[in-house]
């Protein structure tokens, strides 16, 4: 027997199917995994019994997406998906068929699925595997492959192309040459596709270990001059000097370095979209080197217009922003430690963890080879000791706060946060200006200066 090893609590939900007459199969994610022979928590099957069947059989089940003919079962701390067989798939191009197509048999549900892999059942309770497209010798050759004619199963759908990236980033398994070579001409119908779908596959590409497969076969395919034109257009911008590589695989690499080291989902975006603003300030410097002054103030808005274009949510963004705004950082041991606090108050103690990991990625990017880790100690010593003797380093040690900013005429918003942080600074240069009528004053100076 070759039967896969089901999870118990599965074979229970099962008997309940087979109680009633009704066929139910694993389908999905949680069988590519059984066939690469890992666990999955995440569990969807499929059944012949209708929606409102399955409803009568549970007593805890939730119609989650019923219009698909989808509803999810709680069973002992576990959600499992259940979609009644279906024909059609739902097109990201608003043709979505008005009403679901149910099928009478699992052989069919499968045709309408994207890849392969993914297109594999696992008959339950028994573990019998139903792959009629040999998804499993594709998991074994490490290929993604699209079920059928790939021009097709692509113009029907456009966000398949970008799953297939996802995939292969999350596999690090090639894309099977068919399915590869369809993607250009496959361009238009993901054009049409939500930001928020596209979204998704990006952001899973860039959370998993190897985002640098996914974005290499986007470059190769022309998905990355399409969905981020401002990262294509790095390609071919040399750098020399201490940088071996051009500002596109100088960034690809930085990204690669941060997701090997397990660095946040916002380091890993920074590590990708730092440079952006390279190409705009190029300039050939007298020892005919290239230069890049202020690149990091114009990388700030073009990372912007992309986060928001793909509706990231805005502390994602804000995080992102902050730390490309500020990965030049640079320290010298003879700052003072006035020089230190100010740093800190102007990065955020929060960040800097993060900021940290960045500056690790982009020297990883930059030689090509993994930075020594205790580059960054002596500064790293200095903030911590800087931070244990310094009280006053917090906007609440002020002696004025936003209301007393806003009496005085500062315009309510993010200017009075700017405004106090630039007190802020002040007082850390000078602890005797920390009283209310200095800063005041000095409050006043500051808003009529630059933001009236
Ligand atoms: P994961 O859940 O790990 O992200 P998954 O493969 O389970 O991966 P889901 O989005 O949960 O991805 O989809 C479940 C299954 O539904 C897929 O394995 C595939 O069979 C099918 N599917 C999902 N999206 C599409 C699509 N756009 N076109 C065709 N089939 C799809
Ligand atoms: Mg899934």
């Amino acid at each position: 027997m070759n039967n896969l090893r089901i999870a118990p609590a599965l074979k229970e939900v099962a008997a309940v199917f087979n109680h009633a007459g009704k066929e139910v199969y694993l389908v999905g994610g949680a069988v590519r995994d059984l066939m690469l022979g890992r666990s999955s928590a995440d569990w969807d099957l499929a059944t012949n019994a209708r929606p409102e069947e399955v409803m009568r059989f549970f007593k805890r089940v939730i119609p989650t997406g019923i219009k698909h003919g989808t509803v999810t079962i709680r069973h002992k701390g576990s959600s499992i998906e259940v979609t009644t067989f279906r024909t059609e798939s739902e097109y990201s191009d608003s043709r979505r068929p008005d009403e679901i197509q149910y099928a009478a048999a699992i052989e069919e549900d499968l045709s309408r699925r994207d890849f392969t892999m993914n297109a594999a059942a696992v008959k339950l309770p028994e573990g019998k595997l139903i792959d009629p497209y040999n998804g499993q010798q594709d998991i074994r050759r490490r290929l993604i492959r699209c079920v059928g004619k790939a021009e097709e199963r692509f113009a029907e759908d456009g966000l398949r192309p970008m799953r297939a990236v996802r995939l292969a980033a999350q596999l690090g398994f090639d894309l099977e040459e068919e399915t590869l070579s369809a993607i250009p001409g496959a361009l238009s119908s993901t054009a049409k596709v939500a930001a928020e779908r596209i979204r998704d596959e990006l952001d899973k590409t860039i959370a998993s270990d190897s985002p640098q497969t996914g974005l290499v076969i986007m470059e190769q395919t022309g998905l990355l001059q399409m969905i981020l034109p401002e990262l294509e257009t790095c390609r071919g911008i040399e750098q020399k000097g201490y940088h071996r590589y051009d500002v596109l695989d100088h960034s690809l690499l930085s990204c690669a370095y941060a997701a090997k080291k397990g660095f946040s989902q916002e380091v890993r975006m920074a590590a990708l979209f730092h440079d952006l603003g390279k190409p705009l300030v190029r300039t050939l410097g007298e020892d005919e080197t290239w230069t890049f002054y202020n690149h990091e103030k114009k990388s700030v808005p073009l990372a912007e217009g992309i986060m928001r274009r793909f509706r990231y949510p805005n502390a994602v963004t804000e995080k992102v922003l902050r730390l490309i705004a500020a990965h030049m950082f640079r320290y010298e041991e003879t700052w003072k430690d006035n020089a230190i606090r100010r740093f800190i108050i102007r990065t955020g103690e929060d960040l800097l963890p993060e900021l940290f990991n960045l500056r690790m990625a982009d020297t990883a990017g930059t030689a090509g080879i993994d930075p020594d880790p205790a580059a960054l100690l002596p500064f790293k010593k200095r903030i911590e000791t800087v931070l244990a003797k310094s009280s006053a380093l917090s906007l609440k040690d002020l002696a004025v706060n936003g209301n007393d900013l806003m009496a005085i005429g500062v315009k309510p918003g993010k200017y009075v946060g700017i405004v106090l942080k630039e007190l802020l600074e002040t007082v850390v240069d000078d602890p005797r200006l920390n009283n209310r009528k200095k800063l005041l004053h000095i409050a006043e100076t500051i808003n009529r200066e630059r933001y009236e």
